[in-house]
């Protein structure tokens, strides 16, 4: 992608309504845009990111027997009475209808699987679906780690017994373990004790450390688990000693028992109520965490599991055509080779304008053409994340890229 094209440009400035670091940066760089309090537009930078996200949790569900569905956002009052929870402060309804917009699916799911789950023989079923949720946040002030529209992986199980959904609910242990892995943020992810189980007395939450939380856990460093503040009771899972940290639930997974077959009548041929669990990923979260966790001064620090580009790819031509026809014909063969490149070809922006915006950006790695490489048949590579120059000769750079992506 030529920055030319590029819908968005960079801004220098936070703005002035956004308090917390996600947004300011993910703004300033061109990832999302604010149309309202917790309501953001994901700009074609931001949508590469949730785009490779989203592809790491399709991969990792599916991995575990996930079946992808899509169901509506409107929601008829009528299945939500079923459980009582048409009146929950979540909940945005629809004036003079007798319709809501989603803010999870249990009710939706099971009215939806009674149709083809008809007896023991169809069990287990894995469905989930990635989709954009309404939530009546009143606190949305946590830029994209807090949306009152967000996107949301939910993923349902239904088991013909409690020992099966306890087998599954490993699994799924797993899975999340490997996407929060995959997104980068494994090292600083805890899976988490924590209350609000309907059927279990606890559930289980994937809390990813960073002043941004609006949790407090207790963290085991030695067995890498963690018991949220709701239900620490002096102590954790182990007898180790604990840690105090601030975090961010970007996943969590629930045993529903037979609440939802319950109040849905989802029974098998024996008249025996099926058994549940649900798991969710908050995608838009996740990449707010991310943010969170990977910046510096300068601005993010994408991992490269879900950077928007692999290379961004920038001229300093000095207004010298020569120049610039050199680095067009390798961004060209760049984009030949499959490399994802952004490639800033600007002619109205200065060196120092161009390096500032990279590295608000945050691509991995940062690839300078100039007078002074050129000279040497080479570019100027660089990790975002490092201080560390090297030269690479143009005719190696393929191999170089092949090797380091
Ligand atoms: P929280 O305690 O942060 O409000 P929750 O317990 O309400 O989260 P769930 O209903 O279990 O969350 O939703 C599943 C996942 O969706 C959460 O683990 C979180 O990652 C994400 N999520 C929940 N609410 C929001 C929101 N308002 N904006 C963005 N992501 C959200
Ligand atoms: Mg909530």
């Amino acid at each position: 992608m030529k920055q030319t094209d590029l819908l968005t440009k960079t801004t220098k400035e936070n703005p002035k309504d956004e308090k917390s670091l996600n947004a300011q940066l993910l703004a300033r760089g061109g990832f999302v845009d604010k149309l309202g309090a917790g309501i953001y537009t994901f700009l074609p930078l931001g949508l590469r990111v949730i785009t490779k996200i989203e592809k790491i949790v399709r991969e990792e569900i599916e991995k575990i027997g996930g079946q992808e569905v899509l169901m509506p956002s409107l929601h008829p009052k009528e299945n939500w009475e079923k459980t009582g929870r048409w009146d929950v402060e979540e909940m945005y309804k629809i004036k003079d209808e007798n319709l809501g917009l989603g803010w999870t699916h249990e009710e939706i799911i099971t009215s939806l699987v009674k149709k083809h789950i008809l007896s023991s023989k169809d069990l287990p079923k894995y469905i989930y679906q990635i989709q954009n949720k309404f939530r009546n946040e009143p606190r949305a002030k946590s830029g994209i780690l807090r949306g009152k529209e967000f996107i949301m992986k939910d993923l349902y199980s239904f088991h013909s017994s409690e020992k099966d959904l306890d087998e599954y609910y490993e699994k799924v242990k797993v899975a999340y373990r490997n996407i929060y892995n995959r997104c980068g943020i494994g090292e600083k992810t805890y899976l988490t004790l924590a209350g609000g189980g309907t059927f279990s007395k606890y559930s289980h939450e994937f809390q990813t450390i960073t002043d941004a939380g609006e949790d407090i856990i207790y963290v085991c460093d030695k067995c890498k688990e963690a018991t949220n503040k709701e239900v620490y009771e002096g102590k954790g899972n182990c007898d180790c000693e604990v840690k105090e940290m601030k975090a961010i639930e970007v996943g969590n997974i629930f045993k529903l028992g037979t609440k939802y077959s319950e109040a849905f009548g989802l029974k098998d041929e024996n008249g025996n109520l099926i058994v549940m669990g649900c798991y969710g990923v908050g995608i838009s979260r996740l990449m707010g965490a991310i943010v969170e966790v990977f910046n510096d001064g300068k601005g993010i620090i994408w991992p490269k599991s879900v950077a928007p580009y692999a290379v961004h790819l920038i001229c300093i031509d000095g207004g010298k055509t020569e120049i610039k026809s050199q680095s067009d014909e390798i961004y060209s063969i760049l984009q030949k080779q499959n490399i994802e490149v952004l490639y800033d070809n600007r002619d109205d922006k200065t060196a120092g304008e161009k390096l500032n915006d990279c590295d608000l950006i945050g691509i991995p790695l940062r690839m300078v053409i100039s007078a002074k490489t050129l000279k040497d048949d080479s570019v100027e590579v660089k990790e975002r994340g490092s201080d560390e120059v090297k030269i690479v000769k143009i005719k190696e750079l393929i191999d170089f890229l092949k090797h380091d992506l």
